[in-house]
Order: structure tokens, then sequence, then C-alpha cells
């Protein structure tokens, strides 16, 4: 990619749990730093797996972040800063559809926008916002994971509930239960009826 002060967009890093996201994130968050850029980096707050204030991929690699639950606080931050080139934003599904309005925002005022964001639940349907957001990102990449049952690559992510695989109409919070996902691929993800 090319940097050029002052000419915005969007990029869209998309694909199941673990396919490496969050490393991607990092990775070129990183790289804005050693170019000198100014860069912020948003989480959101449901997703304080290991740092409450850093996105940590499930490798390690981590980098600054601000933990946030909304669009409108992430909009604080970013009026309060000046020189801002950068815009980092991991869980993006997580911001519900404003969210797509906002990095429009801000790559139209110049400012690159980095999307880190899961694009399928765990029944295999389109996460809203992330396909709007790839719409209207310039660059999409979707990484794949590796399957934890047979070894291809995972597109999707698996929700097992108490050791067996989630019904469809699981509810996304359930009290009591013990809740986990895995990469897997098309041919083993499963999804109860
Ligand atoms: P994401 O943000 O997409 O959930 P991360 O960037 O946090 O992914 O983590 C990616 C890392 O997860 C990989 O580099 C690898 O070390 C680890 N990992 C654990 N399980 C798997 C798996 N099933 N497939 C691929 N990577 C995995
Ligand atoms: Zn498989």
């Amino acid at each position: 990619l090319w940097f050029t002060k002052g000419v915005g967009w969007i990029e869209a890093i998309t694909g199941s749990m673990y396919s490496g996201k969050s490393e991607e994130l990092i990775r070129r968050l990183k790289r804005a730093e050693f170019a000198n850029q100014n860069i912020i980096a948003f989480k959101h707050s449901i997703d304080n797996r290991y740092d409450e204030k850093k996105v940590v991929s499930h490798s390690k690699n981590m980098i600054e972040a601000i933990p946030v639950s909304n669009v409108e606080s992430m909009k604080k931050y970013v009026n309060e800063m000046e020189n801002l080139d950068v815009v980092g934003i991991d869980e993006a599904q997580f911001f519900g559809q404003g969210i797509v309005e906002f990095v429009e925002e801000l790559a139209n005022s110049g400012k690159r926008v980095i999307l880190a964001g899961l694009d399928q639940d765990f029944r295999g349907e389109p996460f809203h916002p992330m396909p709007e957001l790839m719409a209207k990102a310039e660059y999409v990449d979707k990484f794949n994971a590796i399957c934890v049952v047979c070894g291809n690559p995972a597109s999707r992510t698996q929700r097992i509930i108490d050791g067996e695989p989630a019904y469809y109409d699981d509810p996304v919070i359930m009290v009591g239960a013990k809740d986990s996902y895995e990469a897997r691929c098309r041919k083993c993800h499963i999804v109860k009826n």
C-alpha cells in the first residue's frame, strides 16, 4: 500500500476466529508506527480476553488499544487527537451499524482506517455490519484459520456449549454454561437445529 498523507481509505481484515485478524491488525499498526504516523487503536470492551488496554492476538502479539463499548466513544477520542493518520479497530463486528458511517467519515477526512472483524457468526451467517464494512472498504483481506478437526483451512467459527455443538437458536450469552469456540472448515462446522 502507498501512504499518501491526506488520502483516506478503509482496509477490512476478516475471517473466522483464530484466522490471524488481530495479528494482521497489530502488524499493520506497528508498521505505521515505524513510519512515524500517528495511530490510535480501539478494541471492543466486551473482549478483554488477555488485557484491558491492548489488542492481543492469540499468539500474544500486542499493541496499545483503548477499550470502548460504542461508536460515540471512539468519536470522542478521535476528535481529541491532532494529526491523526491511522485508526485501527478490532472486533469491528461488535459496534453495530453506526460504525459504517463513522469509518466512512474517517476515510473521507483523510484517515487510513484498518478494521478487523468476524465475517460470520457461529451459525455461519453474515455478521453485520462486517458485510457492509467489507463492501465500503478499498481493501479486503479474508483469512482462514486451521480446522481443529481435519486440518484443512477453516472459514468458520464453531460454537461449543458444555462440550456439544451449539444450536442455531442458542442465545448469545448462556448464563452458567461453558461456552467456547473453535476454528472449523465448512465440512466440520456443525450448527444444530
Ligand atoms: P483472530 O484475531 O482472527 O481471532 P489472532 O490473530 O488473535 O486471530 O490469532 C491467530 C493465532 O492463533 C495464530 O497465529 C496461531 O498462533 C493461533 N491459533 C490457535 N488456534 C489456531 C487454529 N485453529 N488455526 C490457526 N491459528 C490458530
Ligand atoms: Zn474440517
